[in-house]
This record gives structure tokens, sequence and C-alpha cells, in this order.
């Protein structure tokens, strides 16, 4: 790392939806942004095909494309951004102090944390094993890679349906492996799927292994209902399983849950007041690029009200000290 240290008004990690939407809006509010945008910057958006849920684009639109326009639009209106990753962060004082991986320091009179969420992966050695040789959890990626093979895909959310359709472009054919009968994928995604001729369901079943030397060969699947097993020929395996949020920074600093979410307290406040969060970080709900953009919106907006409450005290807190002083004001007036 080098030494150069850096004074914000804010600082915005990650460059998803939420983290470009926050970059916008603060830029906007003439809060000048720096914005640390994870390496790769662009979030999950990057290894996402046609987006075709996001409005204003009705022929739909490339996932990177989209990250490209958010960040240009950002940088419009004098957002700034460091391609690097905060490895350390000091919250207990103000400002608040982002340590990067290789572009210094950072201090902040105010943070707002859009990191994300990064791909969840099987945990099987055989799967490590094999990452890169085969196996993988991004089609867009390396499906180029898998011309006229068959392949799998571990999954049974709108990523897994995504994942296959994409992969029918060079495989031959596609398995969906499935644990479960019931989906989560959306009802459109889901009959695209199965309406595709390269496409076919392995239900009720697990990945026990992945099979193979140097690269993938097959895949040794377990029927969870009779407990029999049985090989699965296929040349390269796509985990489509979810995602981790990407909080390991912040662990021990801000309250997170069970499953590493960032906690949320009031609106987009977390733990620690001036650190706000938004997108996949914190959202285990809905965890759509729109949502994540609204959420971005909404941090920035109660970033830019905090940063002024700081330094001029609101209504609300001279009504605590001082009712008088507050006894002209419009709102307190019309009641
Ligand atoms: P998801 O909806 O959470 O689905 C994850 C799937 O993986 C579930 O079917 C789950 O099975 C399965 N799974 C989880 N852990 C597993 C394990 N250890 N072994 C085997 N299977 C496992 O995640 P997602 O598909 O990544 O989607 C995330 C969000 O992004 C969703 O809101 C989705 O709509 C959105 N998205 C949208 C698009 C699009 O519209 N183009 C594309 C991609 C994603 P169970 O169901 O049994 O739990």
């Amino acid at each position: 790392m080098t030494g150069t240290r850096r004074a914000v008004r804010v600082a915005i990690l990650g460059s998803g939806p939420a983290g470009l939407t926050a970059a916008l809006y603060a830029a906007r509010a003439e809060l000048k942004p720096l914005v640390i945008s994870g390496v790769p910057p662009g979030g999950q958006l990057l290894i996402t095909t046609d987006v075709e849920n996001f409005p204003g684009f009705p022929e739909g639109i490339q996932g990177p494309e989209l990250v490209d326009r958010m960040r240009r639009q950002a940088q419009r209106f004098g957002a700034e951004f460091i391609d690097d990753t905060v490895v350390r962060v000091d919250f207990s004082h103000r400002p608040f102090v982002l340590e990067t991986g290789s572009a210094g320091t950072v201090v902040a009179d105010a943070v707002i944390v859009a990191t994300g969420a990064n791909a969840r992966w099987l945990d099987l050695p055989s799967e490590v094993r094999l990452k890169g040789h085969g196996v993988s959890a991004c089609a867009t990626c390396d499906g180029f890679f898998f011309k006229g093979k068959e392949l799998a895909v571990v999954g049974g959310g709108d990523s897994a349906m995504e994942e296959a359709l994409f992969l029918t472009n060079f495989a031959t054919h596609v398995t969906i492996v499935h644990r479960r009968e019931q989906f989560r994928a959306s009802p459109i995604m889901l009959e695209r799927a199965r309406t595709h001729p390269k496409v076919s369901f392995l239900l009720n079943s697990t990945v026990e292994e992945v099979l193979g030397g140097e690269t993938v060969e097959g895949l040794r699947v377990k029927n969870v209902r009779t407990g029999e097993t049985s090989v699965l020929k296929v040349g390269g395996l796509f985990v489509a399983i979810g995602h981790i949020p990407a909080t390991e920074v912040f662990r021990g600093v801000l309250e997170l849950d069970h499953e590493g979410y960032i906690k949320l307290h009031e609106e987009t406040r977390t733990s620690v007041e001036g650190v706000f969060a938004a997108g996949d970080v914190h959202d285990r709900r809905y965890r759509q690029a729109v949502t994540a953009a609204g959420f971005g919106c909404r941090a920035a907006i109660d970033v830019e009200r905090w940063l002024a409450e700081q330094e001029h005290p609101t209504t609300a807190a001279l009504a605590a000290t001082s009712p008088k002083a507050v006894s002209a004001g419009p709102r307190t007036a019309a009641r």
C-alpha cells in the first residue's frame, strides 16, 4: 500500500447498482463522493447477460453495459472512482478510516457500504480442486470454453435458469441439477428453461462429487429421496446456488445477521452512526438490480441529511433542548 491519504465527505464502497446510484445521488448533492469500486468493479451485473427487467430498456441491456452507463452517469456529476478494494476499516471514531489494497488510506465523514454479495459454492473438495478446470460460477465468463460439451448447472433460482439458457449457446445439452422440486426461479425464467430443447432437469438431487482428473468428466449425484447415487456425464459444472454477502471486512465492526448480511437499524443506517448500507449487502429479500439501485438512492439521501444534521442541528434537535426556539417553524406553526 502506498502512503497516500485522502479525505472525502462520502466514501462509497462497491460499484454495483447500489453503489453507483448512491454515487449519482451523492454527486448531485455536491458531496463529491469517492467510490472505492471493488475489484473487478461493477458487481454481479458484470457477470449477467441480458438484463430484461431494469426499467427503461425495453429491448433489454447487457449487465456490463448497464454498469458502465451508471458509472459514467455518476462521473458526469463529479463522482470519483478508485478501482481497488477496502482491506481494513476503522469505524471507531470519525472521520472513518478506510485502508485500500494499494491506493492508500481514505478518511471519510460518512460511508455507504454497497459491497454486494459473491457467488456461493457447494464447498466440495473436488469442486475446489477443479475450479477453473471445468467448474465455474460464471457462464458469461467461461461458457465460451465449453463449446460442444454436455454441461450441468446446479441450483433452482433465476441464476441457474439464466446460466443454463446462456450455456445452450455453446453446449450440446445442459442438465439443471436441483435439490428439490420447487423452484425459486421466476415463472418466466423457469418456463424458458423447461421449454428449451437443450435443457433438462434432474430434481431432488444433490452433487456429491465432481469427477475427473485434470478436468471435469462427470458428477456423482445423489437422489435425496431414494438415497441412490448415479453418475451424470458432463464436461463442465456451473454452480448457481445464490450468494454470500461481501461483509468479511466489517465482521466485528458492523452488526451483521447470522448469514453475514448487514443489519439495518433506521432506514439505511447501520449499527455505526454515519455508516450506511445499500443493496445486496443487507438485502436478502429482493436482490434485484433495480431494488439495489433504489437502496443506493435512499442511502445517499440519508447520508446527505445526516451530514447536514452534523453541521446544522435539526429543528428536532433544537426542539429537544429549547422548545421556544422552534415554535415559529412552519411545521410547528401548522399544528
Ligand atoms: P436464489 O434465488 O437464492 O436461488 C438459489 C438456489 O440455489 C435455490 O434454488 C437453492 O435451493 C439452491 N441452493 C442454495 N444452496 C445450495 C446448496 N448448497 N446446494 C444445492 N443447491 C443450493 O439465488 P439466485 O438464483 O442467485 O438469485 C438471486 C436473486 O437474483 C433473485 O432475486 C433472482 O430473482 C435474481 N436474479 C434475477 C435474474 C434475472 O431476472 N435475469 C438473473 C439472476 C438472478 P432451494 O430453493 O432448495 O433453497
